[in-house]
């Protein structure tokens, strides 16, 4: 069985840890920072054998080089293609310490977990944007959050609608494993959006209830976003008006309403 923690790191970030069974080798997903990650490794008594990066914004990769000089034998395996536009203070690359690159539909395969995912190229947020699918699990970094997705870097809104539409294709129990909890936040912009949606009700009360009890809200399903995400239902009638109000002219592609939402929430929120 694979077994998946978290570490917290900043305010907001989920460093996700993977474990095969009891076994003591572990890999991490995004560790925007190194000291969370080695307190925990020591303190269970674990061995990191590599980290998986979605993109190379520096509250994913921060951790990298201490990591790396800590344990020296740890893989680190990242996006082949350039985040392109880079921008100080947000990116922070690392593919010079990548021990491999990766693109769409490469196998990462980690054989002291026996563990194997599919890489999905998925742009949107940044141009450099992964995730990692297999088990019935998907590290989709910031791209999809609970109840909303991430901004809009270095990708476009057309690429970022398709990104959003190809994780939804995955099975509906997939989990998602999302970078921040931002959850709660973004339920309160699906209400505006869609102010009767029961589905959002339940989930907001749902959520709520984790929250106050310390527990995160994450990881989500496919199913779960599908219900209750309105950057993924682009073609509800109810998100589409209210798109529509926002911009102030009619929206005939499905990334011209992702692109209304996204901005919509931008205005609103800090
Ligand atoms: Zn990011």
């Amino acid at each position: 069985m694979l077994n998946i923690n978290l570490i917290h790191a900043f305010s907001d970030n989920y460093i996700w840890v993977l474990r095969r069974d009891s076994l003591s080798q572990v890999v991490i997903v995004d560790p925007g920072q190194a000291q969370p990650v080695i307190e925990y490794l020591e303190k269970n008594a674990l061995q990191l054998v590599a980290i998986l990066i979605t993109h190379q914004h520096y509250d994913h990769t921060g951790g990298v080089a201490q990591l790396l000089e800590k344990y020296p034998r740890c893989e680190l395996i990242g996006p082949q293609r350039d985040p392109s536009d880079i921008k100080l203070g947000i990116d922070l690359p690392v593919a010079e310490l990548f021990t491999r690159k990766v693109k769409e539909a490469d196998t990462v395969k980690i054989s002291q977990l026996d563990l194997s995912f599919e890489v999905l190229e998925i742009p949107g947020h940044t141009l450099d944007h992964l995730a990692f699918y297999g088990e019935g699990v998907v590290f989709c970094g910031d791209l999809l959050f609970g109840a909303g997705c991430g901004r809009i870097f270095s990708g476009t809104a057309q690429q970022f609608a398709d990104s959003l539409g190809r994780l939804m294709s995955l099975p509906q129990d997939t989990l998602m494993y999302c970078a921040h909890e931002y959850t709660l936040d973004n339920l309160g912009f699906a209400k505006w959006v869609e102010p009767d949606s029961e589905d959002i009700k339940q989930r907001d009360e749902m959520e709520m209830l984790k929250q106050e009890k310390d527990q995160p809200t994450l990881p989500t399903t496919v199913e779960l976003e599908c219900k209750t995400n309105p950057f993924v239902r682009l073609q509800q009638p109810q998100v589409k008006q209210a798109a529509e109000k926002f911009s102030g002219s009619a929206l005939t592609h499905d990334w011209q309403v992702f692109a209304a939402l996204r901005q919509w929430k931008d205005s609103e929120y800090d």
